[in-house]
């Protein structure tokens, strides 16, 4: 029995077979090319070949692992479209007299290199991503087709690093585990092993002596354990079991009410990102929808939407709520969600008010502004509201009632909640940029990962400033942040008064069965 330690990258247990996964190496070969025009169409024709394979991979990622998360596909093929990669191959092509499958290597290489050395450990990640699409052009110009790679069942791959497009093709019912050397938290091998549940390790070298050994994939604990011997191999096996029986109870839960055995109510609400992230809502039996981050529809379509495909959205998501509240959070742009085409104005926010006024007429919504520090900024907000109410009134259109809250999540939104509760009907605190507004800590930098974990008690004084203000108001308050879903606090956050937890789908029941134990 070996046992070796790396990074967590997704918790769960995984027992299976090893299986090494080796890359398949082309060899690139360089030749001289005589007729750079005609290698110019074959590699404009191999591109739409490529666009059409991400295109389809984008489709199966979306059913399996949903819309949002299967984005990634979308920026690869975007990429192939990208000037100044497509400007380096040209380039390499006609001016430097190379062969394509030489001039997308290259490219790639370069785009590699620029993107590891970046500082910012989020677009570092994205080598990987930059480094997938260029092999899987290598792919097309070869003109290969190699299949599933898993053949047995319960399978625990281990790789140097393994892309995203890998993670994607092969066979999810036979992945039990997924362990490689390289890659990060932030990387998309990561994000898609978290989403599928799949038990995930980076950090580890490979030996290639594994290959076909039993193995268990501690991802809580971020062990890997080769050949384990039947002591280990048993409790893990029981500890697996008793995984599965806290699934099984927690399923139990689903249509009963979040309330402490004394008797109060607490509403227990989803985040969302996209339209298809109400499935995991609906499927975890959320009260609503707590926070709707609409800035993910503008950065996931790259651009504006308008009036009417942002309206058809909301109406959408209020439809599938079937009358549970939901909670959309106008455009909350800054550093971490930042995009290029993003110039804020006022146009920019009536249009999304008028799609999110429309779309109330359809189910039950609440209208939440992000970053609020004072009063008057509040006021502004609700005289535009207003206005955009006029407007529709005066074409006619229908609108339903729609609430209008805050996030608190600035130092001075704490200092001035009392106030500020005078002006809306809820408060949401937003924990993620309150702990960077009061702490000073980044929360992009995934050096301060474990910093934020521990609840810090001057924020846990400004949560309860804030709910004692808001219920001296008579205004309801929740959270939203992340620390919403720490289930050490879910106890403590009810003591303090906290009338609603918005959390990912995939805590809502655990924090249920402790609110119902309370
Ligand atoms: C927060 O800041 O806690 C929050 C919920 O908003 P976001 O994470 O979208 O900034
Ligand atoms: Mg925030």
């Amino acid at each position: 029995m070996e046992i070796y330690t790396g990074r967590t990258i997704s918790d769960g247990i995984a027992i299976g077979k090893v299986k090494i996964y080796r890359k398949r190496k082309r060899m690139i070969v360089h030749t001289d090319v005589v007729d750079a025009e005609a290698e110019v169409r074959r590699f404009e024709a191999a591109k739409e070949v490529a666009i059409e394979q991400l295109r389809a991979l984008y489709e199966k990622a979306a059913k399996e692992i949903g819309g949002s998360n299967a984005t990634i596909f979308r920026a690869h093929w975007m990429m192939l479209e990208d000037e100044d990669y497509n400007a380096s191959i040209y380039e390499m092509i006609r001016n430097g007299g190379m062969n394509v499958e030489c001039a997308v290597a290259k490219t790639g290489d370069k785009f590699f290199r620029m993107f590891a050395e970046m500082e910012d450990e989020y677009l570092k990640a994205r080598a990987e991503d930059v480094k997938d699409v260029s092999e899987c052009f290598v792919e097309v110009l070869a003109g290969a087709n190699d299949g599933d790679v898993l053949v047995e069942d319960s399978v625990i791959l281990v790789a140097g690093d393994f892309v995203p497009s890998e993670m994607v093709q092969i066979d999810k019912t036979k992945l039990r585990g997924v362990v490689t050397l390289q890659g990060s938290k932030n990387s998309h091998t990561a994000i898609l092993a978290r989403t599928m549940n799949i038990p995930a390790l980076m950090g580890i070298e490979p030996e290639e002596a594994w290959d076909g050994q039993m193995a268990v994939v501690d991802g809580g604990k971020g062990i890997l354990v080769i050949n384990p011997d039947e002591f280990v191999l048993e409790e893990y096996k029981k500890e697996k079991n008793r995984e599965k029986e806290t699934r099984k109870f927690l399923a139990e839960l689903k249509g009963k009410p979040t309330v402490t055995s004394g008797g109060r109510e607490i509403k227990l609400y989803a985040n969302i990102g996209s339209i298809d992230d109400v499935a995991h809502v609906l499927a975890n039996d959320a009260a609503g929808i707590g926070l709707f981050r609409t800035e993910f529809l503008y950065l996931e379509k790259g651009d504006y939407l308008s009036e009417e495909e942002q309206f058809l959205v909301y109406k959408t998501v209020v439809q599938d709520m079937a009358g549970k509240p939901v909670i959309i959070r106008t455009l909350d742009v800054r550093g971490d969600k930042q995009a290029a085409f993003f110039r804020m104005g006022t146009e920019v926010l009536r249009t999304q008010l008028r799609a999110i006024y429309r779309a109330s007429a359809f189910g039950t919504i609440s209208l939440m502004f992000p970053m609020i520090r004072f009063v008057p900024e509040v006021q502004g907000l609700k005289e535009i509201c207003e206005e955009i109410k006029a407007e529709l009134d005066e074409d006619n259109i229908p609108y339903g009632e729609v609430k209008l809250g805050i996030m608190v999540e600035t130092k001075d939104a704490v200092e001035f909640s009392a106030q500020l509760a005078r002006e809306v009907a809820f408060i949401s605190i937003g924990t993620n940029d309150l702990t960077q507004d009061v702490l000073g800590i980044d929360r992009e930098n995934p050096k301060y990962d474990g910093v934020c974990d521990k609840p810090h008690s001057t924020i846990m004084q400004m949560i309860q400033k804030v709910i004692d203000n808001g219920h001296k108001e008579g205004c309801p308050v929740g959270i939203c942040g992340e620390l919403a879903a720490d289930i050490r606090l879910t106890e403590i956050f009810v003591n303090m008064g906290v009338d609603e937890l918005s959390v990912s789908p995939s805590c809502i029941l655990p924090i249920r069965k402790i609110i119902r134990e309370m």
